[in-house]
């Protein structure tokens, strides 16, 4: 029998993990497939540790790691990937806003040739309106930004291959934006729409402040546009500076300008303009290196077909 493992990061979820535990026991088992529950204690503070070495204990398919300090909801994610078995790897977090009852779907659809089902969401309960609003600035701007199409109202519950997760694991960048990441790698992805759920208990683990550390992340790992931005700048200014001095030579020659202003104005257009062009040229190439030192495979691969003296392969 395959193996379908699913992978739980979580932080200060004591009260939502035996609730948890119980829904993504009674979905897995109605796949008919072997499964692993993996549930990574991220530096909890709260007794989410011994409740989980506790399931651990009392049931042979869970799996619980304990991380050494709070790492980060994307990199106790990668560590609960790292370390799972399965064939097929379902991604959920520990707070049941995303129903794991949606397996069964999104196994079908993988069963019909997808290699990521990811939730997206048609409507979010019990978020503030504050959170919806960012999220969505969020997604728009990653979108402008991004050369990949990561798909909006999307987080990371979803259903993945092994052929994806393996390369997932091959990609050793440290600031991990895990649905850009997943979305880069390609193959047959497809969307299940669903509505998200209000937490089971306990506030959300992404306060503001890692609300936009997750963002920053997200935008230097997919995008070094910022970087090409001088270069924009620069050049607006140029022609901004261009003007200047044009206005300055009018008035040295023709109106009664305080004598030294007219260079002085002009030396200070095209000094700017220049150096904000220079740091644009700069960023181009830092942007390379910063590209280079992801680390990244070139190219993935999805099939060779080949035929060798009459045995096709
Ligand atoms: N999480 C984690 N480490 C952190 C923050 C969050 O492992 O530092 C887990 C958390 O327990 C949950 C998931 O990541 O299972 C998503 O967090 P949360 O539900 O708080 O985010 P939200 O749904 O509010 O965006
Ligand atoms: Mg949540």
């Amino acid at each position: 029998m395959p193996t379908l493992s699913v992978v739980v990061p979580c932080y200060n979820e004591s009260e939502s993990l035996g609730e948890t535990h119980r829904r993504l026991t009674a979905v897995c088992q109605t796949t008919g497939w072997d499964y692993e529950l993996l549930y990574v204690d991220d530096g909890s503070k709260d007794p989410t540790w011994a409740l989980m070495a506790d399931l651990a204990r009392n049931d042979p398919h869970v799996k619980a790691v304990k991380l050494s300090r709070n790492h980060g909801h994307q990199l106790a994610l990668s560590a609960g990937l790292a370390n799972c078995r399965g064939e097929r790897v379902l991604i959920i977090d520990a707070d049941l806003q995303d129903p794991p009852e949606l397996l069964t779907d999104m196994m079908r659809l993988m069963d019909d040739g997808a290699d990521v089902v990811y939730g997206q969401r048609s409507s979010r309960q019990g978020e503030t309106k504050f959170k919806v609003w960012t999220a969505s600035l969020f997604y728009g701007l990653i979108d402008r930004l991004s050369e990949v199409r990561i798909p909006r109202e999307t987080g990371d519950f979803r259903l993945i291959s092994r052929r994806v997760l393996n390369i997932l694991l091959d990609m050793p960048e440290r600031h991990r934006f895990i649905r850009g990441m997943i979305a880069w790698i390609g193959f047959r992805q497809v969307p299940l729409v669903y509505d998200r759920q209000a937490r089971f208990a306990g506030q959300t683990k992404y306060p503001l402040k890692k609300m936009a550390r997750f963002a920053a992340d997200a935008v230097t790992a997919f995008s070094i546009k910022p970087l090409q931005f001088a270069s924009l700048v620069g050049l607006a200014f140029a022609v901004v500076g261009l003007m200047l001095t044009v206005f300055a030579v009018i008035s040295f020659l023709f109106f009664n300008a305080v004598p030294g202003w007219a260079s002085t104005l002009a030396g200070i257009s095209v000094i700017g303009s220049v150096q904000l062009f220079m740091l644009g040229i700069i960023g181009e190439y830092l942007g390379r290196l910063y590209e280079q030192s992801k680390g990244r495979p070139l190219y993935m691969i999805e099939q060779v077909v080949q035929t060798d003296g009459g045995a096709s392969a």
